[in-house]
């Protein structure tokens, strides 16, 4: 089980060391949250409780393409170009298939060699273990210690792997979307609905040989996103080239990124798309907690195993039996 050699440290001393940057109690706040022991779940929500106040001052920038498209290079140099300008980088990954056997899109190889060594940077790679909603909401209490340490820009990329882009352009202020020149109409091959929610969209590798072709791409997509109604009637998403092997276009990407931001918090959706995203969290918490609930409830897993096989059997409408299920958790006290 996760955790379970975890030796704990007092609620005192964790809110103390994340407080001060520390980051060996850093690291070991984060993989509290990650532990699936109720104990330390309990000491974890306790901590973060603590470190609320501090929580919120980073710029958060969501970060997703295909395996390949060069995320790691770039997210690598333009981390550095942040801690050239003094700010502190966090990097976390939401990678939902990280527990498979055949090992993980995001966390096998060596990734962001630079930034990993930089003490002004701090990578995390995907939690091991969990549904794309449990990663999701890891990633989201990791996003609030690694503030609460003083990172002042978290970087939060995914592969884009089920609904893994969704999850994290709910967690973050701006969705950043990296795509390839392809051959030919560049417009397709993109998962349905990634465009729709992308705040910034940038055509990378655009270098050597590649330069005009991604240029056109770009034209390409600014010219069907102008036909998209835009999220917002204050931000039309721009389409940017850049490398970020050769470091080109990463300041105009910084730049839009600033922009957004200045927009956004000018206009008041900026504030207001963190308290919609505070609530989403809620009532995804909400809905996870009850179905565990239900799960543990004494009668409810007693009963579970016959209702699933009547409904196998078609011998019970799911509906009716979901009413069973619940009527068995609300009526009476539970049966032990
Ligand atoms: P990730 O899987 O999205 O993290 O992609 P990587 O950063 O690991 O890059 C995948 C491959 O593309 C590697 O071989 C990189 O050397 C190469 N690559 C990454 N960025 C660039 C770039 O800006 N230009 C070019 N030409 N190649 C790049």
């Amino acid at each position: 089980m996760a955790g379970a050699g975890l030796a704990l440290l007092s609620v005192d001393d964790y809110v103390a060391g994340v407080t001060a940057g520390d980051r060996t109690v850093l690291a070991r706040a984060i993989t509290l949250i990650e532990s699936t022991r109720t104990e330390h779940q309990a000491a974890a929500q306790e901590v973060l409780h603590r470190l609320l106040p501090s929580c919120g001052a980073a710029h958060r920038v969501g970060i997703t393409g295909v395996p390949g498209v060069g995320k790691s290079t770039l997210i690598d140099q333009l981390g550095l170009n942040l801690i050239a300008a003094g700010r502190k980088v966090a990097v976390l990954s939401i990678d939902p298939t990280s527990k498979r056997s055949g090992g993980s899109i995001l966390g096998d190889k060596t990734r962001m060699t630079r930034l990993a060594t930089d003490p002004h940077a701090f990578i995390r790679p995907s939690p091991t273990s969990g549904t794309l909603g449990g990663v999701a909401r890891k990633t989201r209490e990791t996003m609030a210690l690694v503030e609460a340490a003083g990172f002042d820009v978290v970087i939060v990329e995914t592969v884009g792997v089920g609904q893994s882009e969704v999850a994290v352009a709910d967690m973050v202020d701006i969705f950043v979307v990296l795509l390839l020149a392809g051959g030919g109409d560049d417009l397709q091959g993109i998962k349905k609905g990634v465009i729709e929610i992308a705040d910034l969209i940038a055509i990378n590798k655009a270098d050597g040989d590649n330069l005009a072709r991604a240029r056109r791409a770009a034209a390409d997509y600014q010219g069907a996103l102008n036909i998209l109604t835009p999220a917002s009637p204050n931000w039309q998403p721009p389409v940017l080239t850049v490398s970020g092997q050769s470091n080109a276009g990463l300041d105009t990407l910084w730049a839009q990124i600033e922009r957004h931001r200045t927009i956004m918090t000018g206009s008041g959706e900026f504030a207001l798309r963190r308290r919609t995203q505070a609530v989403s969290w809620m009532h995804e918490l909400l809905q996870e907690r009850l179905v565990a609930d239900l799960k543990r409830h004494p009668r409810v897993a007693a009963a579970l195993p016959g209702i699933e096989a009547a409904v196998r059997e078609s011998r019970l409408l799911p509906a009716r039996a979901v009413d069973e299920l619940l009527a068995l958790m609300t009526n009476g006290p539970p049966a032990t």
